[in-house]
């Protein structure tokens, strides 16, 4: 699949938020390749193929403890002191069954002996010495058939999916890629994005500023929460505003991207060359959103690239591409779809706006003497506002129709870290 031409054309003058996201499901799919990695390799990408387990995990019953096995059947109050027969550690095959009346010494992870079903933690058991010289132990009588003992299949069985296709892979589902027997993993190669910004006045950190210059900070905020979604960047730099300029880098840029993101340029001003540039050479939309913060953004294609327009403001740049580039990049990066977690913490704060607009405020967490926690809102929720999106955790949605917040009621909180995985 790849972005059709008029992919983001809609007729809505206003889109909710989540009209537009749903908008973005129908009409986008993946566009990456897919490869087979070693499972070391894989962290961060998408799993391209469902990954089914080839074995049942665990494969035998096993101890979950150090201690001595036995048949619960075979212990009788006041007759828990039996002998040793062996020894299985883990690694060891299981042996033959157990024999009434005696018990295993065995071993966290070894497997349980055919006819074994319980095992005492060695803390709960004495050894001593019997007549002819041999171990005995003295077991606890009050423990449960099956106490310490994991059973055969209780994670997974063979057969299941483990990790669904669509899956952004993280820490935990590596080891169980590899505990089901998976040396490698087919996955979606990294979405290519290429990134530029747009601005007369904008200079490289580094080079001194003149009057009237500000430091170009998008390019390197975007490409960094770019790099957090699992996009592989390219860095433009920055451009002038000049349309010819701006044309020849958007098409440069859209042979080998499977996706262009660019910021500022793109309000209805005089001087929003981006936008004239993409009409030039491609198809162009403006989706304005019940969104604040958020000027509107522009979406587009260049041939088979997607072209994603940002905001300039430093916050808005930032916060679109949180709630809006994440679904676009999710969707052409095979993922599934994901809709953000949120969670809902009491208010620290009082707030009202008008009803028709949904608004994210920059909001950190903060812990009361007791240990509760609650959200805390940034004083200076202005556009371009760097500050507040380094000192916030994250985002309250406060619905369309909410008019007022007031202390101590319940907010949806999006952190950061969900917004930019
Ligand atoms: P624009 O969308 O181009 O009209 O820019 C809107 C505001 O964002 C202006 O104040 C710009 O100076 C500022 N801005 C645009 N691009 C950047 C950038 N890359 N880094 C920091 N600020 C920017
Ligand atoms: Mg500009």
């Amino acid at each position: 699949m790849s972005a059709s031409h008029d992919c983001f054309a809609h007729d809505h003058a206003l889109l909710a938020l989540s009209d537009a996201i749903a908008l973005l499901q129908t009409r986008l799919g993946p566009v990456c390749q897919t490869e087979d990695l070693s499972v070391s390799e894989a962290l961060g990408r998408v799993v391209a193929v469902d990954v089914v387990a080839q074995v049942t995990v665990p494969p035998h019953d096993n101890s979950a403890m150090d201690g001595y096995a036995y048949r619960a059947a075979d212990i009788q109050p006041g007759q828990a002191t039996v002998p040793v027969a062996r020894r299985i550690a883990a690694g060891d095959p299981p042996g033959a069954p157990l024999d009434a009346g005696t018990a295993i010494r065995i071993f966290t992870g070894a497997p349980m002996p055919p006819d074994g079903d319980t095992v005492a933690m060695q803390e709960d058991c004495q050894t001593s010495v019997g007549p002819n010289g041999e171990t005995l132990v003295t077991l606890p009588t009050h423990q449960k058939t099956g106490a310490n003992r994991r059973l055969a299949g209780e994670d997974v069985a063979a057969g299941t999916v483990v990790l669904p296709a669509g899956r952004r892979l993280r820490g935990p589902d590596l080891a169980m890629a590899a505990s089901v027997g998976h040396r490698t993993l087919t996955v979606y190669r990294p979405l290519k994005v290429a990134l530029f910004s747009t601005g007369n006045e904008l200079k490289a950190p580094g080079e001194a500023l003149e009057p009237g210059q500000i430091y170009d900070s998008n390019r390197f905020g975007v490409a960094g929460c770019l790099q957090m979604l699992g996009c592989a960047v390219t860095d433009l730099g920055s451009l002038p505003d000049n349309a010819e300029r701006i044309t020849a880098a958007l098409e440069l840029a859209a042979r080998d991207h499977q996706l262009v993101v660019t910021s500022g340029g793109v309000s209805m001003g005089d001087e929003d060359h981006v936008k004239k540039a993409i009409e030039r050479i491609g198809t162009l939309h403006f989706w304005r959103l019940a969104v604040k913060p958020g000027r509107p953004l522009a979406l587009g294609s260049l041939g088979d690239t997607v072209f994603l327009g940002l905001p300039g403001n430093p916050v808005a740049a930032l916060v679109s591409l949180m709630l809006i580039g994440r679904a676009v990049i999710h969707r052409l990066q095979g993922r599934t779809a994901t809709p953000m977690r949120r969670y809902r913490l009491p208010s620290a704060f009082a707030f009202s706006k008008k009803a028709g607009r949904q608004e994210f405020i920059r909001c950190w967490l903060e812990d009361d003497a007791s240990g509760q926690v609650s959200v805390q809102r940034f004083a200076s929720q202005g556009s371009g506002v760097l500050s507040s999106m380094v000192k916030a955790d994250g985002l309250v949605d406060v619905t369309i129709d909410t008019t007022e917040v007031r202390p101590g009621d319940l907010v949806d909180f999006l952190p950061f870290a969900e917004a930019l995985w």
